[in-house]
């Protein structure tokens, strides 16, 4: 039968109107339980990694991927972060920043042009632009969702992040940014591969940090009033929740706080 045929559409159609459909409704943030701990630095060799934490996705009004407004979540995670990274900077600890910056004009499907070269929304969030002249920190740009195959050079095949973490010998990594379920949850899982596949031989934990974590609120009454498809609602409180669990389930370690900080 080929592809797009009328059965396959109605199969396809059924699947869709089952996972829409009431039987999703009766599922509970509780049937995806979290256990956030305290991590400890003391004695380890551990590098922070901040994902994304740029104006096109965390300061109101620089582009259609951040906020509108004022936003408490995100507010909270720079704060968050800010205060981990001062922490890292003060202890001489590594510290490796994700941007997401494109070249103009150069699409990232299905997003709309973001984080565009020259506009200013692939810079860092002004309470973590210091860290552009830190000695501790290394900053790796990348124009896909995943940090660790943006940190590939397609010329070479050299990644960044593993030969950070492998020059520093990092035991393991603490990991914040944004977005929770995207490019945090992409890069730590993929890292975490990594690690299993022997890439990393000093790397043991991968641990993230849930207050310095983040995801936007899209609710389905906003997708439907701009007119897009349902597919792109986003309930904040569910998707970070996901995120974490997923991220925990696939053997990251997720902390409700560090020690030393
Ligand atoms: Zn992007």
């Amino acid at each position: 039968m080929p592809v797009g045929s009328s059965e396959e559409e109605t199969a396809l159609s059924c699947v869709i109107r089952f996972i829409g459909g009431d039987a999703l409704n009766t599922f509970s943030l509780s049937d995806l339980p979290l256990a956030l701990g305290a991590f400890d630095l003391k004695g380890r060799s551990v590098g922070l990694v901040i994902v994304d934490e740029i104006n096109g996705f965390a300061t109101p009004g620089c582009g259609p991927l951040a906020p509108a407004g004022p936003d408490g979540c995100v507010e909270r995670m720079i704060s968050q972060t800010d205060r981990l990274a001062r922490l890292f900077e003060k202890e001489g600890r590594p510290i490796l920043l994700f941007l997401d910056s494109h070249e103009p004009g150069k699409l990232e499907p299905p997003y709309p042009p973001h984080c565009e070269r020259g506009s200013g929304h692939e810079m860092l969030v002004p309470a973590l632009a210091w860290l552009e002249k830190s000695d501790r920190a290394r900053l790796v740009q990348k124009d896909c969702i995943n940090g660790f195959i943006g940190a590939i050079d397609a010329e070479t095949g050299r990644n960044a992040v593993i030969e950070w973490i492998n020059d520093c010998r990092l035991a393991a990594v603490l990991v914040v940014g944004i977005c929770t379920d995207i490019c945090v949850m992409d890069f730590v899982l993929t890292l975490l591969s990594a690690r299993n596949h022997g890439l990393i031989p000093s790397l043991a934990d991968v641990v993230v940090y849930e207050p310095g974590c983040a995801t936007y609120d899209l609710p389905r009454p906003t997708v439907d009033a701009l007119g897009l498809p349902a597919t792109a609602t986003h309930p904040r409180e569910l998707t970070h929740h996901m995120g974490l669990y997923l991220m925990a389930s696939r053997g990251a370690i997720l902390a409700s706080t560090v020690l030393q900080f």
